[in-house]
């Protein structure tokens, strides 16, 4: 196994991938997004600077936003690896990317309001360890912007005002809702990951999970699989569109998750991605060798 110092390097690249460029399916989304919209319209303008943007980012390894986001990372690694070696490892190569421009200084310390100047904070990047059987490590990471973060959401069941109860109609109801709040902030068109059950602290977490998951994949539980699907067409009836432009391009995906939940307790946790959809997964050999996947 490599040591901390090796881990940094090759974390280092992994950053570099999410900030610089979008995995090939967000890609196309946006692509069908736009070639979806009216031509001339503000939405389908707005979509080309996007794909512009996005095109410019990846030739020089430039961050596609000026907001790099929370770095939120799950990785998987053998039997006797050290969670803390990986922890810090990632924590030290989120200041060597923040040196490098491949991150913007974003961590910020609330008691003396003060930003720390190179990236990293407690809790940021918010690292969660998992122990597998392989002999190598896989590593995904999405960096989070600020502006979609802003626009999560967390419902508690049942909500009379929503007309939502503690079932899976009363879930879409919420979802949907937390759609139709952000009115395109937070950067439509966003991906939504959300997660029914848990509490307040593991729904979320799950739910951010979600947007791990490639846009084109199917949820294995088939309710869940029709739950996105609905969900994706009824956001897209909301005429909010890209950056609420209007049009018909609100959501790019839809990806909902759940957890055990207690018998007094029912929450909907629902995070919001923006377009900028920075995902990067790489798996790495005992030895170090690196393969992308998407
Ligand atoms: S919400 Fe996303 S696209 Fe918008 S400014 Fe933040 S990171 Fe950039």
């Amino acid at each position: 196994m490599l040591t901390r110092e090796q881990w940094t390097e090759k974390f280092v690249d992994v950053i570099a991938h999410a900030s610089s460029q979008l995995p090939p399916d967000v890609l196309a989304a946006l692509e069908r997004g736009r070639d979806a919209e009216a031509p001339g319209s503000l939405a389908a303008k707005a979509l080309d600077s996007i794909l512009t943007n996005v095109a410019m980012a990846k030739g020089g390894w430039q961050p596609i936003c000026q907001d790099t986001g929370t770095p939120l990372v799950w990785i998987h690694h053998p039997v006797g690896t050290s969670t803390r070696m990986l922890t810090a490892a990632f924590e030290e190569a989120v200041r060597q990317a923040t040196g490098k421009q491949l991150l913007r200084p974003n961590a910020v310390d609330p008691l003396t309001d003060k930003n720390t100047g190179h990236g990293q904070a407690p809790g940021i990047p918010s690292v969660h360890c998992e122990e597998w059987d392989e002999p190598g490590l896989e590593v995904r990471m999405i960096l989070k912007g600020g502006g979609c973060e802003n626009v999560g959401a967390q419902y508690s069941l049942p909500n009379t005002k929503l007309k939502a109860d503690r079932d899976l109609d009363g879930v879409r109801r919420c979802i949907l809702d937390a759609v139709a709040q952000a009115q395109g902030k937070g950067c439509a068109p966003g991906i939504i990951g959300a997660c029914f059950g848990g509490d307040r602290g593991s729904g979320f977490l799950e739910s951010k999970r979600q947007l791990l998951r490639r846009l084109d994949d199917t949820n294995p539980v088939p309710e869940l699989a029709a739950m996105e699907k609905e969900l994706y067409e009824q956001a897209n009836q909301l005429g909010i569109g890209p950056m609420g432009f209007g049009g018909k391009t609100t959501v790019l995906g839809v990806k909902v998750g759940y957890l055990g939940r207690l018998p007094a307790s029912y929450f909907v946790s629902v995070s919001y991605m923006c377009w900028a959809n920075r995902r990067a997964t790489a798996k790495f050999s005992p030895s170090g060798e690196v393969t992308w996947l998407d």
